[in-house]
């Protein structure tokens, strides 16, 4: 909570009105908690006057952590995980519909309109991209289940894995260059897990996101303890965490490390994400002459990683690697690009890029980029001095895009172990592919890289060479390009994390990321037990035979084994024959017995796959208007058995599981269907899928 002033703090320029630094509270046990002491001074990135004061001291952060644990927890885990997604888009919508706010508050932080679409956009569509993606793949339960194992001959012992949501906190802690994404990217997957949250951004932002975390609370759309947020630094709060328990970090190596050498975290065995310092790199093929499409492509991005969020970006391209033939060519026109970045005041029209997080940050970027310059030159940019528009580069944290060349990449260590986390990259030549692969692994692990090239054989031995070195390959190239998401944004349905240096953790990926908050446990049972236990029949597993047919009851009335077994029917030659003419299928397994005799899988003449699913459709249907709607799909078809002209196949037909679908007037119904010939062996066996009407519209 914004509180009362504190200080008062007078802008220097006359468009900017008297201002108060407030304190920015920490959200606790369901409370704002204010500090009366140990503030830090947040400043301003564009004018360095102070904006904010932080503080957590006198937190009961033990408190924090067991509020999660006995409140948070338990009230998430009463909702599966359809109504935990809706909260999450809940608060996507509510975000949305006051964005300006946080636009307005992200200016100070040196982002750019274009800046504040990748973390303010980029945050609030990760938590509508979660919410989807969680309705659609996964069920309205607690638990998911995962492929059932046989473990016994007869089938009455089976195995299957379960993942249950952990039943402790998931603490985050972000850095400071996306202040909003970075705090809802972590969220999302958390809370659809159904594990409650302590966030906490990295001080210098920390005005953006107590803009977050206030709209997050005051939206009320989470349970009480679900979400908690700390502003300052976080005290004794890992000495509270257990196995239960998810750290799951962002930012630098030394606090990383730091982080994960813990004695709680190590001897508690706490689940630890990290995702930190990334030397990523650009290769433009060898395939690519100065006349290509993909070598103006080339240009372009490295320009746009080096200058989106002032290069401050755990994804911006660090290594520029071309071909040593064309090096004199890539390093002109990267020049000539970044000559159009025009640095200044972010509000002010036809700036382009804004100033670091702030002096200290530019500071750092300084003293890294002395000691690139120590192996490396100096080909663009003064790293001492920029002229910003509308602004000084005395008071605000500006700086001049800065590109270093080295000739000698090989021997060179401090390009491929210094991150200058500013608008800075270092161009380097490559002789061959494989010169070009040992220099991008000498980064030692990154979050991605991009390979520019419009050649298969070049992508083909690049990703074969570096892709166990990331978490991400984007291939750049004329097909692609113009939809292309780029190099540097993550996405909530790929993978964000890289091993090695960048961390060795990984956020995203669609479910994956959800999975990061759930525990896997080995379930072994009856296939009766695992059923009920599970929500999905599998195969040995009780059947109930009901007095009507399956299509009579609408999605409330079906149950999970709910079963039909049909008549048989008789399959002739004259089916067949009728098929293939009908359909044009007339492919010589169905209508060349000599041929087909003498391929090594058929007897001779066999009905069309296609021809016993339509026969199967024709055995097991109620053809009555009914509470079934629509047949949507089939799923892992496998035709196990040949049928000959003459065998005679039946079908039985059980509800395997049913999910609540994303429109209330209906459910989806998963059916395991299995064809037998008159032998009882299995010829064919596949997943139906079907819309049925819940009771209301039924
Ligand atoms: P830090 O590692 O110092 O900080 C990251 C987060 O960790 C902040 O929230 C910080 O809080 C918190 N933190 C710091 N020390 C501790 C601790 N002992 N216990 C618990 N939390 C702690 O990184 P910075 O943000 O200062 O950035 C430094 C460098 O890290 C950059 O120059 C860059 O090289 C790299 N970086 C990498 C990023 C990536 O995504 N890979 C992103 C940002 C930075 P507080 O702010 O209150 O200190």
């Amino acid at each position: 909570m914004i509180t009362a002033p504190r200080q008062a703090v007078f802008w220097p320029e006359p468009k900017r009105t008297i201002v108060m630094a407030p304190i920015l509270a920490s959200y606790a046990q369901d409370r704002w908690h204010k500090a009366v002491s140990g503030f830090e001074d947040i400043q301003s990135a564009v004018n360095g006057q102070i904006i904010a004061q932080a503080s957590s001291s006198g937190l009961d952060f033990g408190g924090l952590v067991q509020h999660a644990r006995n409140k948070g927890g338990p009230a998430l885990r009463k909702l599966n995980f359809h109504q935990r997604a809706d909260m999450i888009k809940k608060l996507a919508l509510y975000l949305t519909e006051r964005k300006q706010t946080l636009y307005d508050l992200s200016f100070n932080t040196g982002a750019t309109s274009r800046d504040n679409l990748f973390d303010i956009d980029g945050g609030i569509g990760t938590l509508f991209a979660y919410a989807s993606m969680a309705k659609k793949h996964l069920p309205d339960k607690y638990i998911l289940a995962e492929e059932v194992e046989t473990l016994s001959r007869n089938g009455t012992f089976m195995g299957t894995h379960i993942l249950s949501s952990l039943q402790g906190v998931a603490v985050h802690i972000n850095a400071y260059n996306f202040p909003c994404w970075g705090m809802l990217e972590k969220l999302a997957p958390a809370i659809i897990a159904g594990v409650p949250v302590i966030t906490k951004p990295a001080t210098v932002t920390s005005y953006v996101a107590h803009a977050v975390a206030q709209m997050i609370v005051d939206s009320g759309i989470f349970p009480p303890g679900a979400f908690q947020f700390i502003c300052g630094s976080t005290g004794d709060l890992l000495d509270h965490l257990e196995g239960q328990d998810v750290l799951s970090f962002t930012g630098s190596i030394t606090t990383s490390e730091k982080l994960r050498n813990h004695p709680i975290i190590s001897a508690n065995a706490v689940r630890f994400i990290a995702e930190r310092d990334s030397l990523n790199a650009a290769v433009l093929g060898p395939d690519i002459s100065p006349d290509m499409p993909e070598f103006d492509l080339f240009i372009r991005a490295v320009t746009q990683e080096m200058t989106v969020k002032a290069g401050q970006k755990c994804t911006a391209i660090r290594r520029i690697m071309v071909p040593e033939t064309i090096i004199a060519e890539v390093t002109t026109a990267l020049k000539a690009r970044l000559d159009r970045i025009v640095v200044g005041d972010p509000q002010h029209e036809g700036v382009t890029m804004g100033p670091l997080a702030g002096l200290a940050q530019r500071e750092d970027v300084r003293r890294h980029v002395a000691t690139l310059a120590q192996e490396s030159e100096i080909v663009f940019g003064d790293p001492q001095h920029c002229d910003p528009l509308g602004a000084s580069d005395q008071s605000g944290a500006f700086m001049s895009p800065v590109l270093l060349q080295n000739l000698n990449p090989r021997d060179a260590t401090s390009v491929h172990h210094t991150e200058a986390f500013g608008p800075v990259a270092t161009i380097m030549p490559y002789t061959s592919l494989a010169d070009a692969a040992c220099l991008v692994k000498r980064g030692e692990g990154s979050l991605v890289a991009t390979l520019c090239t419009y050649d298969d054989n070049v992508a083909a031995e690049l990703v074969a060479s570096l892709a166990s070195f990331h978490g991400r390959l984007h291939i750049l190239d004329r097909d692609c390009a113009k939809e292309s998401t780029g190099h540097g944004s993550p996405l909530p349905a790929l993978v964000h994390g890289g091993p090695g240096r960048a961390g060795g953790g990984e956020e995203l990926g669609g479910i994956r990321g959800i999975r990061h908050y759930m525990q896997r446990t080995a379930l072994q049972a009856s296939p009766t037990r695992l059923t009920r236990l599970t929500g999905r029949w599998t195969i040995g597993a009780q059947e109930a035979l009901r007095k009507e047919h399956p299509f009579r009851y609408n999605f409330a009335q079906l149950t999970v084994g709910d079963t039909i077994h049909t008549q048989p029917r008789t399959i002739t030659v004259q089916d067949i024959e009728h098929f293939a003419e009908f359909t044009g299928d007339t492919f010589y397994a169905h209508t060349d017995e000599k041929a087909a005799a003498a391929n090594p899988f058929f007897p001779g003449r066999v009905a069309h796959g296609y021809l016993l699913l339509s026969f199967a459709a024709g055995l097991f249907v109620d053809p009555a208007p009914g509470p079934l709607l629509a047949n949507y799909g089939l799923e892992s078809l496998r035709f196990l058995k040949p049928v000959s002209p003459g065998d005679a196949i039946q079908v039985r037909l059980t509800v395997k599981s049913k999910n609540a679908a994303r429109e209330p007037h209906y459910g989806e119904v998963r059916w395991d269907v299995e064809l037998f010939n008159q032998n009882k062996e299995t010829v064919a066996r596949y997943d139906l899928l079907t819309m049925s009407a819940q009771p209301a519209a039924a």
